[in-house]
């Protein structure tokens, strides 16, 4: 069977993560999380004290570029890679309000993004793989035969994020997930290199009113077309 390239773009939690897992298990595909790459990288910012309020030592960060390897390695139990910082496991840091209010900005830095689409090129390079971000479709696999750009209202989008971190145990009010979801939002698609559009050959996707199984079933009909 021929083995193809999905792309998922679209918007701060817009369940991209949660589909693309799905569809790489069902096609037997890699999945990688883009998302988790920039948020590895704000982490070691902020362990390295080179970001925080009021203040992004972005010369530093680019200087320390090499000190930060990112690998995934794939949890048997738990069915998808984790992500890992100089052989750290950090799955579960990164998720963090923390990171989320911190990762727009270190993301917006040009030698940043060359180091991390280096790596996702690298990935996907013998195909079969899902891949989902802000750029996938644009700029890291402009080739990819199939890509989809997902949408949600920032309402519905926050309402997700709130639930989801407050199963993980986060103690956060629903307008400080709004206010990031927004704020990312607007930084990652106003930034000047690669910021976050639909590709002219993306199909949207608003998933405001799908659930998983509906968005899951429509992709894979879609995947089987280009395969
Ligand atoms: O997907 P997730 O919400 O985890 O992504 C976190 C942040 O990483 C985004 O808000 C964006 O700033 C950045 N990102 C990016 N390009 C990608 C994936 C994520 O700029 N391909």
């Amino acid at each position: 069977m021929n083995k193809i390239t999905i792309a998922i773009d679209g918007f701060s939690s817009t369940g991209k993560s949660t589909i693309a897992k799905q569809i790489a298990k069902a096609l037997n595909y890699i999945y990688v999380d883009t998302g988790a790459m920039y948020r590895a990288v704000t982490h070691f910012a902020l362990k390295n004290n080179l970001i925080g309020d009021g203040f992004f030592n972005s010369t530093e960060l680019i200087n320390k570029l090499n000190e930060i390897k990112i690998s995934f390695k794939f949890n048997e139990e738990l069915g998808f890679a984790e992500v890992y910082l100089n052989e750290v496991n950090i799955e579960d840091s990164i998720r963090t309000l923390e990171v989320s209010r911190f990762v727009s900005p270190v993301a917006a830095i040009s030698e940043v993004r060359l180091k991390l689409v280096q790596q996702q090129q690298l990935m996907g390079k013998d195909k079969g793989i899902v891949m989902d971000g802000r750029d996938i479709g644009t700029v890291v696999f402009p080739e990819a035969e199939l890509k989809i750009f997902m949408t949600a209202s920032a309402e519905t989008r926050a309402k997700r994020r709130y639930k989801e971190l407050l199963e993980r145990g986060h103690n956060l009010s629903y307008n400080d997930v709004l206010d990031n979801v927004t704020t990312r939002d607007h930084i990652d698609s106003t930034r000047e290199d690669s910021p976050l559009v639909k590709a002219e050959d993306a199909i949207e996707i608003d998933n405001s009113d799908l659930t998983i199984e509906e968005q899951i079933t429509t992709l894979l009909e879609l995947a089987h077309k280009y395969i």
